[in-house]
């Protein structure tokens, strides 16, 4: 078929100024003024694109979350999460992270975590649509005011979504090259309490017990878990970590240890149905002559490990191509938005 002379195509220099607008307005988690302000303007462009939304009001401090669905489709569909806070403090635009593009690199803070991810699935079904097109499947976007902190606000909406879903999508920033992810380590997050015994440290030496000495040897202890080559079996080591860590005992003499906490994000592993997705992305991809792949087992959680032990197919790392998340340097890759947003596009279209 010919190709037509006016039809819409994805353009990745409109991609890159509608992730710049949504990276212009600071987020950090903690300020729920600010990460409402990014949320008015995506609940501004959904409701253009005619879908129905939903804003649930922040709490604890946080921002609202917003959700945003399509009106065409029944049954379970895709369920699209992206996050609208970021890490950096308010002014880190005016400073280390200035919006500017340095070869293929574009800087700024939470660009590549994961504003530019946000936007694609945005633009993905803005694309759809204007090329009057539908996606076979009901589509769900939700938008997360505070994952950089563990979602503690918005877990269990989050969850309940992805139980009424068939599918997730998750736009967290895309790995090394054309890769996404298929699987990511547990998260648990501990607090741990040391009380020691005052003492002058000149006179009575002897009778004071050092917090901070007992702190130390409690954190080397800890370090000296680690081990890279059981990252595999990550289930049972979620439950074997936990009980390690409450049960942890005071190492010197008379002081007092107290552990609080427990796993925040369950491990997400690559089943069947993660398989029989990512090879539906890695068929997209085709055809545009890349070869998508998974990264092993990756570090950091995010909102997919909420999906993904509910055993909700869930796609990660779907988002732009670039490095330095939470860093200074933080930059997406201006070569990754076309075949990203393409990726993303043809997956709204195509899952059935
Ligand atoms: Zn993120």
């Amino acid at each position: 078929m010919a190709e037509l002379k006016n039809e819409p195509k994805i353009d990745p220099r409109e991609v890159l100024e509608g992730i710049v607008e949504w990276v212009t307005i600071e987020s950090p988690s903690h300020d729920a003024k600010a990460v409402n302000v990014v949320v008015d303007k995506v609940e501004g462009q959904f409701r253009d694109l005619g879908l129905k939304l939903e804003r649930i009001p922040g709490r604890d401090g946080f921002g609202d979350i917003l959700e945003c669905k399509t009106p065409w489709g029944e049954g379970k569909g895709i369920l699209v999460l992206a996050h609208l806070d970021t890490v950096h403090p308010i002014g880190m635009i005016e400073k280390d992270l200035k919006i500017r593009q340095e070869g293929d690199s574009v800087f700024g803070p939470g660009i590549y975590d994961m504003k530019a991810g946000g936007y694609i699935a945005y633009y993905a079904l803005r694309h759809l649509i204007r090329q009057g097109k539908k996606t076979k499947l009901p589509v769900t976007f939700l938008f997360i005011p505070e994952e950089e902190v563990g979602s503690p606000t918005s877990r269990t909406r989050i969850e309940a979504a992805a139980r009424g879903h068939k599918y997730c999508l998750v736009m967290e920033p895309g790995r090394d090259g054309d890769k996404v992810v298929t699987s990511r380590k547990g998260v648990g997050r501990f607090v741990m309490t040391v009380k020691g015994r005052a003492s002058h440290a000149g006179v009575r030496h002897e009778d004071g017990r050092s917090a901070i000495l007992e702190m130390a040897k409690q954190i080397l202890r800890i370090e000296g878990r680690t081990d890279y080559n059981r990252g595999i079996t990550v289930q049972k080591i979620a439950e074997e970590m936990t009980h390690w860590f409450l049960n942890l005992e005071p190492i010197g003499p008379d002081v007092e240890v107290r552990i609080e906490g427990g796993m925040n994000r369950p491990p997400y592993q690559k089943d069947t149905g993660i398989a029989q997705l990512f090879d539906k992305a890695q068929a997209i991809y085709r055809e545009i002559g890349k070869d998508l792949k998974d990264v092993p087992l990756t570090g950091g959680g995010s909102d997919g490990n909420f999906t993904a032990a509910l055993g909700i197919p869930t796609l990660d790392g779907l988002g732009a191509d670039g490095k330095g998340a939470h860093a200074a340097y933080e930059q997406i890759y201006y070569s990754s938005l076309l075949p990203r947003t393409y990726l993303c596009t043809r997956l709204l279209e195509t899952l059935d």
